[in-house]
């Protein structure tokens, strides 16, 4: 931090003279981390993002005048809308991606440039008002998530307005009663919201996250490993669905949840204005998860590294209501197009059982040089009983095989060369085979003095990819850094915000992941 001193603007003035007690005693505090954080904030760090932001400021301004009483044409009825919305999902439409994708990004004239701005210095074109200062809002929205608050506008405004340390130390003035606009006030919740919309629209957020995450690995707090983990993970919508019937392909008449068809105008008419309908909250879906339990809402894939527990990206899943396994394909791809650094680490992507599937396997070998390592979905096989050597009682779905006496046999291996798979019965405490005093011995391995060696030919188990076996302790080994992933998702989730959505929309979600994104990674600076 105290390099980047240098670098500032000589004409700056530091923003706030006085010095409260109670901010010191804060800065003090062991508890108050996030004062610490905010207080010492590498703000130069984001000068260009910060460009990048009031640059967009003009631009969406520009446009917001431009665009007033402009004519769409638009003859479709709300019914029709709706079987069109419903075909362009993801779960309906191959050609839909899987992932979300933000909207292109119009080229914006580079008014202001990173060198002629700086915390409390805010610039001067902007033909009116000087406009509130990037730093001070931007410090906000992640000192919300750092401090375990949902990163939007509501949550950042009443922390704003009751926390006036807070307030300090992000570099705004509490506002007096009656006092005329000044850019260094506590903005109003509209301004904190149109800040969050046009850091969202831009791809602002996005950015902000890939270079923190890029940042990071860069000075070395992110280690390399050779392991990327995955999951999805739902949050509580922030709408209700309808349930709409269509006829599928085949002619069957068929049921799926989708969100209210609507327009976001604000004419009297929307029957008739020329304004096109739009689903209430793009993405949202209903999620099936275990038990039965169904859950409206929007779905994010996570990805990660296992043994540090660092989510590299979250990207809000296009249509909730895809499957699983469907994700983490294009989801590696896009972390390999925004992170080029980390692919050469990752030789292994471990994964829950829904990407247990062969195609994908091969398609992760073959596009990525990559090998995908799934939990078996005991699902898709039952236990082998039949046909099994002698004195064996049953295979399990995940290859291990159970002798009648119930000891679980030990893997050690296979024979390539004549595809079997080979175990040996366990040993007791004191290092000896425990068929040494077994009462099946006699019909089990009556003649054995090392006790009972099993061969198993590959066809027995032909759902096991006899090169990674589950079954192998190599394998299992590395499935114990799944659930590093669950941590993952639990600090993005419950510590850094909330798992109930305020906005609708798979832009907005995206932008919600973003922002706790950043805190995570400004936290891991600590
Ligand atoms: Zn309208």
């Amino acid at each position: 931090m105290l390099q980047t001193q240098s670098q500032k603007p000589s004409n700056q003035l530091p923003l706030i003279h006085t010095v409260d007690e109670d901010d010191q005693l804060l800065l003090n505090s062991p508890d108050a981390q996030w004062y610490r954080i905010l207080k010492y904030f590498p703000d130069m760090d984001y000068r260009q993002v910060a460009a990048d932001y009031y640059n967009s400021l003009y631009h969406f301004n520009k446009i917001r005048t431009m665009h007033r009483g402009d004519q769409h044409v638009n003859d479709e009825d709300k019914q029709q809308a709706t079987q069109r919305l419903l075909f362009e999902r993801a779960t309906m439409n191959d050609s839909t991606p899987i992932i979300f994708e933000q909207d292109s990004i119009p080229a914006i004239e580079q008014i202001v440039t990173p060198r002629q701005i700086a915390p409390g210095i805010t610039p001067d074109r902007v033909g009116g008002k000087k406009p509130k200062c990037f730093f001070a809002m931007f410090k906000s929205f992640s000192g919300a998530s750092i401090m375990g608050f949902a990163p939007e506008p509501e949550d950042v405004h009443k922390l704003l307005t009751s926390n006036l340390s807070f307030a300090r130390v992000c570099g705004l003035v509490p506002k007096d009663t009656d006092a005329n606009y000044w850019y260094k006030y506590v903005p109003s919740l509209r301004k904190l919201e149109q800040f969050d919309q046009i850091m969202t629209e831009y791809g602002l957020w996005s950015k902000a996250k890939w270079d923190h995450v890029r940042e990071n690995v860069h000075s070395k707090i992110i280690h390399k490993e050779n392991e990327l983990v995955g999951d999805t993970t739902h949050y509580h919508g922030h709408s209700v669905f309808k349930t709409i019937e269509y006829t599928d392909s085949k002619g069957k008449e068929k049921k799926k949840s989708q969100s209210k068809t609507t327009k976001k105008c604000q004419c009297e008419d929307v029957t008739n204005c020329p304004h096109p309908w739009e689903l209430a909250d793009t993405g949202a879906g209903t999620i099936v998860k275990a038990h039965n339990r169904y859950i409206w809402g929007h779905k994010a894939s996570i990805l990660g590294l296992p043994l540090q527990g660092i989510p590299l990206d979250a990207v809000a899943v296009s249509d909730s209501a895809t499957h699983d396994g469907e994700t983490i394909f294009p989801h590696v791809v896009r972390l390999f197009e925004n992170l080029p650094q980390v692919h050469p680490w990752i030789d292994t992507v471990l994964y829950d059982g829904a990407a247990d599937a062969q195609g994908l396997k091969e398609k992760f070998d073959k596009d990525l040089n990559i090998r995908l390592r799934a939990s078996l979905n005991p699902r898709r096989t039952k236990s082998v009983s039949i046909n099994l050597p002698r004195g064996m009682e049953k295979i399990t779905p995940y290859g291990n095989l159970i002798c009648e006496a119930g000891f679980e046999m030990d893997y050690k291996g296979m024979r390539y060369e004549s595809e079997k798979f080979i175990y040996h019965a366990p040993l007791d405490e004191s290092g000896c085979s425990v068929c040494l005093g077994c009462d099946q011995k006699s019909i089990c391995c009556r003649l054995s003095k090392k006790g009972r060696v099993v061969t198993l030919s590959f066809s027995m188990l032909p759902h096991i990819d006899p090169k990674d076996p589950p079954m192998a302790k190599r394998f299992k080994a590395m499935m114990t850094h799944r659930p590093s992933v669950e941590r993952m998702i639990k600090r993005l989730k419950c510590d850094l915000s909330d798992d109930r959505l305020k906005k609708r929309g798979n832009a907005a979600f995206q932008a919600y992941l973003d922002k706790t994104m950043i805190a995570f990674h400004i936290l891991l600076r600590q």
